[in-house]
């Protein structure tokens, strides 16, 4: 048996947030963390020599985003992502041109005005709310790309009132190193006793918060549970009591989208003819069609990122890396031509889906049950038992890691 103040279960972004906090009121905390490493979804691989970022890879929001504070006071290089990337809007292949362009902005215009007044009168799905313009030849891409891409959520699933709540405005900042390199090199230090290879299995929270590991038992006497929406739907993690009815159904109402990110290397002298920092997207040909998006050097790098969101990820976790990879070289010939498909040598995927220790991407509330954020991150008996994490937050940075961090610092806050 251990005792500390405050037990916190993963070492994600909140979870540091949340030591880092207790450490500075000087209150006795350990992180417990299932995997072997820290930063849970912001992390950092290396693709031909250059940092991808698996999960996380912007700072939104930059100027309400904590962490593009906290690594600007650290003299970190933050780069405006904004201004250095270009975009390309592909129609079968081929540019679209300015009229297409000009009816693509009309159409997102509308798709916004759609949505946000309908979520103003009640909290239906995404795609209920944007159906009467259902006939506009662009409605399946910006669709595709505020649900799938953005949100990784299904819009036929997914509540019009947390993708306005939610809807990321401001810059978006790149960090050169990688996002997961930030979190694992300047924010874990700061937290104290971080257990690795540490997953709980069971949290008594009685009179004291008992947690249960296969290497002891830690007491507490407040316990903040940062891990993601589908580690909890999944029973992975045993309450004892149970946790309330509305809990419960919080958790329900908040299921995992997936979003899954791809690495592309090939043989490719000139780079295809594409700037650094390009990203292409392509028309959908229809509403829900399985879709992908391109981003092209992201600073130089030398590969292809892709991504792909929503119930395609989900389809393709399922289906397997055969599937994924097929899927891959399928769009990226449709959108940049066979020739440059053939130059192909590798397929770097992720799938947060297949991986217990996170079970998808981020959280996105159900249609009808926007306000099951706020009744997640509500502190039960008395705070002794705290869920933080991206999917508690209710100020417009849900799914970010500046969320995270904003939740893991508040739940401290109340357990200390
Ligand atoms: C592909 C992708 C792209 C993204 N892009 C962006 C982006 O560009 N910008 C942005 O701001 N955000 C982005 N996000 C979201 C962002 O990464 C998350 O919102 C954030 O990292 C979540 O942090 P967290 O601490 O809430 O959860 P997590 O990072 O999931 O931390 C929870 C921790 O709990 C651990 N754990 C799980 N089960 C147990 C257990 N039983 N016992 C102990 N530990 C356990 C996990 O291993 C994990 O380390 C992206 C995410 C993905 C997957």
């Amino acid at each position: 048996m251990h005792a500390v103040d405050v037990v916190i279960i993963g070492a994600g972004v909140a979870g540091l947030a949340a030591a880092d906090t207790l450490r500075r009121q000087g209150r006795s905390c350990c992180v417990l963390e299932a995997a072997g490493w820290v930063g849970g979804r912001a992390r950092t691989i290396q693709v031909a020599g250059a940092p991808f970022d698996l999960g996380a890879t912007w700072l939104h929001d930059a100027a309400r985003n904590p962490l593009a504070h906290i690594a600007r006071a650290a003299g970190e290089t933050l780069l405006d992502a904004d201004s250095l990337r270009s975009r390309r809007l592909l129609i079968e292949g081929r540019p679209a041109n300015a009229a297409e362009q000009a009816a693509y902005f009309a159409a997102s215009a509308q798709f916004e005005a759609l949505a946000t007044a309908r979520a103003a009168r009640d909290d239906v799905a995404l795609a209920e709310a944007v159906a009467p313009m259902q006939d506009d030849p662009w409605l399946a891409t910006i669709e595709t790309w505020e649900a799938s891409q953005i949100a990784a959520a299904d819009s036929r699933d997914f509540s019009v009132r947390d993708w306005r709540d939610n809807s990321l405005e401001g810059s978006n900042l790149w960090l050169p190193n990688g996002i997961g390199d930030f979190v694992s090199r300047a924010l874990a230090p700061a937290a104290v006793d971080i257990r690795l290879n540490t997953p709980v299995t069971r949290i008594a929270w009685g009179r004291d918060v008992q947690v249960q590991t296969p290497s002891g038992t830690v007491v507490a006497q407040s316990c903040i549970v940062t891990v993601s929406t589908g580690v909890l739907a999944s029973g992975a993690i045993i309450f004892d009591p149970p946790l309330p009815a509305a809990t419960q159904a919080a958790i329900a109402g908040l299921p995992m989208g997936l979003l899954s990110k791809v690495a592309l290397t090939g043989n490719w002298p000139d780079r295809l003819g594409l700037p650094e920092s390009c990203s292409i997207r392509m028309q959908v040909p229809a509403r829900f069609a399985p879709a992908m998006s391109f981003h092209c050097w992201p600073l130089g790098a030398p590969y292809i990122a892709g991504f792909v969101g929503g119930p395609t990820a989900w389809a393709l976790s399922a289906g397997g890396p055969a599937m994924a990879q097929d899927f891959v070289r399928n769009r990226f010939t449709a959108m940049l031509g066979a020739d440059a498909a053939r130059g192909i040598t590798d397929i770097i995927l992720s799938d947060w889906g297949a991986d217990p220790l996170h079970r998808g991407a981020y959280a996105y509330a159900r249609h009808g049950h926007a306000g099951a954020r706020a009744t997640l991150g509500a502190p039960l008996s008395d705070g002794r038992l705290i869920f933080a994490g991206e999917a508690t937050r209710t100020d417009g940075l849900a799914g970010t890691v500046g969320g995270a961090w904003l939740a893991g610092q508040d739940a401290a806050a109340v357990a200390a």
